[in-house]
């Protein structure tokens, strides 16, 4: 398959030996500049979904070791007035567990350029929480919904919570977060058959879907390929109840290929990480709980910016660690190359 086939970049001179150009921006050795930063929040969460956590959680990051909220603040300021981060997503484990969080987002709505701010949640407690975190700043939300189906809810994330996430779904319409937008990812013999019943009450109930590919990042290491339901599979029985015309326009750094659903204008994305990887757009740095910076979900290293910030470096060098990380992020995630082997880290200490 070519560079193209694979998503990855294409290259131009060799990338080991290629110098940074002098540019203030987490620019990488393929021609791609960062702008999009995941802050993970927490690794701890109320859900145990079975693909991403075992019933007994995981072993925590210990308190000491997480970032405060004045650190997190000062590297959210980093990233924006220096790196030229232009948007910020809130995740986790799950972010409505941080305290602080209203806190958190208001800082980062404060800053100049301001960016936009937007956060991935389970949704169990957005429906006291929404109107306070739009009031705070938060521009979008993304609420991760793998069935409409209570008895399979609980048996798929542990805990009897579905009414729970439809009122957090209502709430953040509610409050004004627009789009409001819906995660799904389905599995094999677990819920492959909500496809269509999934996007049917998301236009019915005017939130935007995205199915994504079920990735290896379970700490489990139980990711299967054959138990994936593919971006393919999944279109294919949207399209036996539903017309999809691609959706026009240039899909720029983002993840989900988008298709006009009957003609339009509500649209359903897909987020077809390991069968169509769009790794030479991607457009992300990721912060973690414990102030480690990673430059892919997949990286096998991690860039310390704890021992920097509480060893007394100046913003300067904060800053230009960070762009260290981003010039030599990998050309792709390579989950489909022989020898891939999963980050020690799973998605939800990682920030998914
Ligand atoms: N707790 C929040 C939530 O569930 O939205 C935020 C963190 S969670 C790790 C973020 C998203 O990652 C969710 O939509 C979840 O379904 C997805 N996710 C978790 N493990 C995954 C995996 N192995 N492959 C693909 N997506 C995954
Ligand atoms: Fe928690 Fe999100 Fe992982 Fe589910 S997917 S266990 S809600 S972090």
């Amino acid at each position: 398959m070519t560079a193209v086939e694979l998503g990855l970049p294409v290259v131009r001179g060799n990338p080991d030996t290629t110098e940074r150009p002098d540019s203030p921006l987490l620019v990488d050795r393929f021609g791609r500049t960062a702008t999009d930063l995941r802050v993970s929040l927490t690794d701890r969460c109320n859900l145990r979904c079975t693909y991403c956590m075992p019933a007994e959680g995981l072993d925590w990051l210990p308190k000491p070791d997480l970032l405060d909220d004045a650190e997190l603040g000062r590297l959210i300021r980093i990233a924006v007035t220096r790196l030229g981060v232009t948007d910020v997503r809130f995740t986790g484990g799950e972010p409505l567990l941080r305290p602080g969080l209203d806190d958190v987002i208001a800082a980062t709505a404060a800053l100049t350029p301001r960016p936009r701010v937007s956060m991935t949640t389970n949704g169990l407690t957005l429906a006291k929480r929404a109107a306070g975190l739009v009031a705070a700043g938060l521009d979008r939300v993304n609420v991760s919904l793998d069935t409409l189906d209570p008895k399979r809810f609980l048996r798929l994330t542990r805990r009897d919570r579905l009414a729970d996430v439809f009122a957090g779904l209502e709430a953040a319409r509610e409050a004004g977060l627009s789009p409001v937008k819906v995660n799904t990812v389905l599995m094999r013999g677990v819920n492959e058959d909500e496809a269509v019943p999934l996007l049917r009450h998301c236009l019915e109930h005017g939130y935007q879907l995205r199915f994504i590919e079920q990735m290896p990042l379970d700490p489990q290491h139980g990711w299967d390929r054959a138990d994936m339901v593919t971006a393919e599979e999944i279109l294919a029985a949207l399209r036996a109840e539903f017309s999809l015309t691609p959706e026009p326009g240039d899909r720029g750094g983002a993840p989900a290929e988008r298709w006009l659903v009957d003609g339009g204008p509500a649209v359903v994305g897909v987020i077809a990480s390991v069968t169509r990887p769009f790794c030479a757009a991607c457009d992300r740095t990721r912060l973690t709980a414990d102030g480690q910076v990673r430059n892919c979900l997949f990286s096998q290293s991690e860039t310390d910016l704890r021992a920097l910030l509480r060893g007394g470096a100046s913003d300067e060098e904060i800053a230009d660690r960070w762009r260290g990380n981003a010039w030599v992020k990998a050309a792709g995630h390579g989950i489909n190359s022989a020898g891939f082997s999963q980050p020690d880290r799973p998605m939800s200490a990682i920030g998914g």
